[in-house]
């Protein structure tokens, strides 16, 4: 994901600055043809080439209406997400249905820049730029990507959205779903948080004495002959900082007669 931030400042939903608790996601596109973001934020950041009129004005008789983020193209066509209000403002997205507002339910909206709808390279990269949006939101919130993740056509459905259809007039055209969407978002989570795990049971070793034996010879040699000092704080040594693997291929270089 290529995360940027321009924040809607001048936007009245921005100015009221309403503050809410994160209890889930709305996922919504444009529905409109213009794959462009800076249609919709600017003033201009050097990126975006910018339209006139752009969402960051004040129009207080104007359409209410302000989202979290939008997902689509920047000036060189490349795609990026733009974080255009803090994750916990309120935002003016879903309207209201027959229960209420999903705006004041603690959603966070974001929009994907429709182009003409046929295009399935650019329809499988805003896809992928959506589903990493919603695991790092995910990760952020502790929040359920199969309970706390709708579109706007299924906030119509249950009552909290006025009546849109995005996104599913879109994702079927290409074989994705909003249950395809939830999996994925769901998939990348745990392996996000694998990794995660992996890194934080990495130990390190930081003396001599730490070391394994198998691993002592070789880094005592490497000491010795000031090839490994560690980790330099202030110019000072304070510690080796060796990884397990890092451990490994040292004495593998050495036992192939790479140090002397
Ligand atoms: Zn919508």
């Amino acid at each position: 994901m290529k995360l940027r931030q321009l924040f809607l400042i001048n936007n009245e939903c921005y100015k009221i600055g309403k503050k809410h608790a994160v209890k889930g996601i709305m996922v919504h596109s444009t529905g409109a043809n213009n794959p462009n973001i800076g249609r919709y934020v600017g003033p201009d950041d050097g990126l975006l080439n910018s339209s006139g009129n752009h969402w960051n004005q004040f129009r207080p008789n104007g359409r209410q209406v302000c989202v979290h983020a939008f997902i689509g193209k920047l000036k060189d066509g490349t795609i990026a997400t733009y974080q255009t209000l803090p994750w916990d403002m309120v935002g003016w997205h879903s309207g209201s249905g027959a229960k209420g507002s999903a705006n004041f339910m603690g959603y966070i909206g974001f929009e994907i820049c429709e182009d003409n709808l046929t295009d399935r390279i650019y329809f499988n990269k805003v896809y992928k730029e959506s589903v990493e949006l919603c695991v790092y939101l995910c990760k952020e919130y502790k929040l359920n990507p199969i309970t706390d993740i709708i579109c706007h056509s299924e906030g119509y459905k249950q009552g909290i959205a006025s009546n849109h259809a995005d996104v599913m007039h879109w994702f079927p055209k290409y074989g994705k779903s909003m249950d395809t969407f939830r999996q994925d978002v769901k998939r990348e989570l745990e392996k996000n948080n694998i990794q995660e795990e992996k890194n934080m049971d990495e130990k390190i070793y930081n003396t001599l004495d730490e070391c394994p034996d198998y691993a002592k010879p070789t880094i005592k040699k490497l000491i010795d002959n000031k090839l490994l000092e560690g980790k330099l704080i202030n110019g000072k040594p304070s510690g080796l900082n060796l990884t397990e693997q890092m451990l490994r291929l040292l004495v593998i270089n050495d036992r192939a007669g790479l140090y002397k």
